[in-house]
């Protein structure tokens, strides 16, 4: 067994509740399962400040990216153009999606300490004849929070639709999805919503997305199919991943009972501030400024050089909690996450543990 909390952006650690969910094998055809589905559907939408007439939801089988991929491929067609601003891995990936299905696009890459600039993207989007845009809200890549209000702004102004890969953010951050008029929002089950792997939802904007019917470039991945089942009684199209939708439906009902979005968001935020400054004050220095940084997970740069993270890892990891690797090329680096079933204590606690093996590694 193991006997750690997981301090990584999703998985992440969920509630013995969400867990015990998972222990009944439930049938997918049976009217109490399809409505298991419904309900979630009709839950993402009211987390989403979404009107049932405006908006849709889909779930789709597999992790986030197979969410972004059977977006990206599903409704961008031959005659579309797409735009990508990448600040990081995850938007960087949305452009590798975009490779593979040989769509028209371009990547605009920024810096991964900077964000996306919305009036940068407008020119850009102007000259370049653009009818979608992508990006990604809370890059988990550094843990920098892009300003996907401003973006959804120019996407409005310019009749440009816009596609949000908000995987770590939706349910930790509030988005007003119907208001900044986004598309498509993609997130998975695994994140803020605090449920287990196994699939991804979407939340799309009827309007944009019935025109979609057909553009699919995959099987498996064809949202407007997938959605077209769904919608008639909350069957998916193949096997659903049962155990997974339970645990979800579970963690809602628990993000419900924490107060909603609202109250989890202050509850990250709280993690992340004592997170900063605690670490500050053994000299790790967040990678991120503070005007930029969401309040999901957050890089951290090494004072030493000769620093090991695997060793620090394992000292961790003996005490009860596991960290992540750093994801920036040329830069001792690691990261912390601090989303899930995760509170100011297990912070006090994994501080210490980290100020205990930097003195006795000499590093403070
Ligand atoms: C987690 C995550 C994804 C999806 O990654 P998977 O490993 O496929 O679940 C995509 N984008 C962002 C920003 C993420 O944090």
């Amino acid at each position: 067994m193991v006997n750690y909390k997981l301090l990584t952006p999703g998985p992440l650690t969920t509630t013995m509740a969400v867990k015990e969910e998972m222990l009944t094998d439930h049938c997918t055809w049976d009217d109490d399962y399809k409505s298991i589905t419904q309900k979630i559907r009709q839950e993402l939408l009211e987390l989403a400040h979404a009107d049932k007439d405006k908006y849709t939801v889909i779930l789709m089988q597999g992790s986030g990216t197979f969410g972004v991929e059977s977006v990206i491929s599903s409704v961008v067609s031959d005659n579309d153009k797409l735009l990508i601003a990448a600040n990081g891995a995850y938007g960087k990936r949305i452009a590798q999606i975009a490779g593979y299905h040989k769509l028209d696009y371009v990547c605009h890459n920024v810096d991964y300490d900077k964000i996306p600039d919305a009036a940068e993207l407008e020119e850009i989007i102007k000259e370049g004849g653009f009818t979608h845009l992508a990006m990604v809200h809370s890059e988990t890549t550094t843990g920098i929070l892009n300003d996907i209000e401003s973006v959804a702004e120019v996407c409005k102004r310019n009749g440009v639709k816009f596609i949000v890969d908000a995987m770590s953010s939706f349910g930790g951050i509030d988005i007003d999805v119907q208001g900044l008029g986004i598309d498509y929002i993609i997130s998975s089950a695994n994140k803020c919503i605090q449920g287990v792997p196994g699939f991804s939802f979407i939340i799309a904007k009827r309007e944009s997305f019935l025109k979609t019917k057909g553009t699919a470039r995959s099987l498996a991945l064809d949202l407007y199919d997938q959605w077209e089942t769904m919608e008639k009684d909350g069957k998916w199209r193949f096997t659903s991943p049962t155990h997974t939708v339970l645990a979800f439906a579970k963690a809602i009902e628990e993000l419900k009972e924490e107060g909603g979005i609202e109250a989890r968001n202050r509850r990250y935020s709280k993690n992340n501030r004592m997170l900063i400054e605690k670490m500050k004050e053994m000299g790790y220095e967040p990678y991120i400024s503070e005007q930029y940084q969401s309040p999901i997970i957050t890089t951290f740069s090494c004072p030493e050089n000769d620093f090991s993270f695997s060793e620090m890892y394992e000292y961790i990891k003996e005490r009860g909690y596991a960290i992540y690797p750093g994801k920036l090329d040329g830069m001792n680096t690691f990261r912390i996450g601090n989303i899930g079933e995760i509170y100011p204590e297990d912070i006090e606690k994994l501080c210490g543990i980290i100020k205990e093996y930097s003195e006795m590694k000499g590093m403070i």
